[in-house]
């Protein structure tokens, strides 16, 4: 299926591994010009030229920004480089994981900095002018535990279910009728660093091996397996895509099957 969308330009955030990389190869495969974002400067100048490498439009091109997007100087200079987005995939890592009693408020800050007002400020700064193109796609990597809370994950649960409430809200207001899509996308377990580092965390916690635990998490996916980056990559540029266009204001489980309720 042609996707529709060569030749637009993307903003994916968190870019040099994991999902947010699927997400940047996905759309790089299907012509869009891409500007990644991460903070390690070497991890992200080798993933921008594994994309270099899977362009199907030798014109595109392939930015790399190496910065802290969850604060005002990164995401400055993201706008320095490319001033405007057709697509915007924000995804900035996840809160660490832990205990709720050994958070405190400054803890909290930061998990609201990254994981809300990071995606609201880039929201504030690309829809309007999306709407006045009559194209945009904004799509938020957040968390299947906005719809499942998960214990250790409580900094997530929290500051990723306040941006559920921001989008629920912006993505019906006059930017709908102007071709602008804001959809949220929740990976459940997917074979990433981040997923190693919560089983880590885990077991940590409660003393659990971690093969026991691994084993212990895909029991309960009906699929039986983790997920991928690149199907993950996948189901992101079909948001993004011309045919995504009637979808907005959802959010959009990737689980395996995990979520047992009916919708
Ligand atoms: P990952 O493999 O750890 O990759 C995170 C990426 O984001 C890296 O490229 C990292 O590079 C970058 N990054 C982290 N903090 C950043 C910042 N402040 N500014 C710019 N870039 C930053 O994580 P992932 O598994 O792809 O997870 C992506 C998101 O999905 C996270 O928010 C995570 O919580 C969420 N999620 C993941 C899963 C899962 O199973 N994997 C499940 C639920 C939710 P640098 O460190 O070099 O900056």
């Amino acid at each position: 299926m042609d996707l529709g969308i060569a030749g637009k330009t993307a903003l994916v955030g968190g870019a040099s591994k994991g999902l947010g990389y699927g997400c940047a190869l996905a759309l790089v495969r299907e012509g869009v010009n891409v500007v990644i974002v991460a903070r390690g400067h070497d991890a992200l100048e080798a993933a921008r030229q594994r994309l270099l490498a899977e362009r199907t439009r030798p014109d595109s091109f392939v930015k790399a920004v190496a910065v802290d997007i969850t604060t005002p100087q990164g995401r400055e200079a993201v706008f320095a480089e490319q001033a405007d987005f057709d697509i915007v995939v924000t995804n900035a890592g996840g809160p660490p994981p832990g205990d709720f009693r050994d958070w405190d408020r400054e803890a909290w800050v930061r998990a609201v900095e990254a994981n809300m007002l990071t995606p609201i400020e880039l929201i504030r700064a690309t829809v309007d002018k999306m709407a006045e193109r009559g194209f945009g796609r904004i799509v938020n990597i957040t968390s299947s535990a906005v719809k499942a809370p998960i214990d250790v994950l409580g900094l997530s649960n929290g500051a990723r279910s306040g941006l559920t409430g921001f989008v629920a809200g912006v993505a019906r207001s006059g930017i709908a009728a102007r071709g602008v899509t804001i959809n949220n996308l929740l990976p459940g377990a997917f074979e990433t660093d981040r997923l190693t580092s919560t089983f880590s965390a885990v077991a940590a916690k409660t003393g659990k091996d971690i093969e026991a635990l691994r084993k212990e998490r895909l029991a309960g996916i009906p699929a039986r397996r983790f997920g991928n980056a690149e199907e993950f990559g996948a189901i992101c540029a079909f948001l993004c895509s011309v045919h995504a266009g009637y979808m907005t204001g959802q959010n959009v489980l990737a689980d395996g099957g995990t979520y047992p309720g009916t919708f």
